[in-house]
């Protein structure tokens, strides 16, 4: 996590609705006003990242902002409401490397605290595998700053942004040894 960054007790000084000082979050994991009988869950966000291999390299991309600035992370990003979850995942990956990929398969899915502004947004990360044809189209736009080809046995899990990549790293190196 960045810096700075705050629990949800701390994010909230007023009840949303009824403005009665100092609502109560319990567990981190939900709002509650005593005086006008709120409750207000914050609930986890779901978000997919995809592991695109070209032949035998694996696609990285250097994050452009915070959190976790320049750090390695794979494209994908928080599904919209009303999207499916590889619809919202096609999206992202559209929008950071410019590419329509081919099938998805899913590797499974890890935890993760996305401090965004001084929230701790709680996250379940759901990652996938998908191959490339062609590297040739990608372009490092949106909040990427490039894109990294590489070994996937050889990167170094300090230089991956998140922890649930980390993990979804090393559901992929899993998935590559079994499908070797
Ligand atoms: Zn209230």
């Amino acid at each position: 996590m960045g810096k700075n960054v705050k629990t949800l007790s701390d994010s909230f000084k007023f009840c949303p609705r009824c403005a009665a000082q100092n609502p109560l979050m319990e567990h981190e994991r939900r709002l509650v006003c005593p005086h006008c009988d709120l409750i207000f869950y914050v609930n986890t966000a779901a978000a997919a990242g995809a592991f695109l291999l070209y032949e035998d390299q694996l696609i990285l991309c250097q994050r452009a902002l915070d959190p976790q600035k320049g750090l390695l992370d794979v494209p994908g990003g928080f599904i919209e409401p009303g999207e499916t979850v590889e619809a919202g995942l096609r999206r992202e990956i559209l929008e950071e490397i410019h590419v329509e990929v081919g099938p998805l398969h899913y590797l499974g899915s890890a935890p993760n605290v996305y401090p965004y502004r001084e929230v701790p947004y709680k996250t379940i990360d759901l990652f996938f595998v998908g191959h490339l044809d062609s590297v040739e189209g990608l372009i490092a736009q949106d909040d990427v700053a490039s894109i990294l080809r590489v070994d996937p046995f050889a990167v170094n899990s300090a230089d991956v942004a998140f922890v649930s990549t980390r993990f979804g790293l090393a559901l992929l190196q899993n998935f590559l040894k079994a499908n070797a």
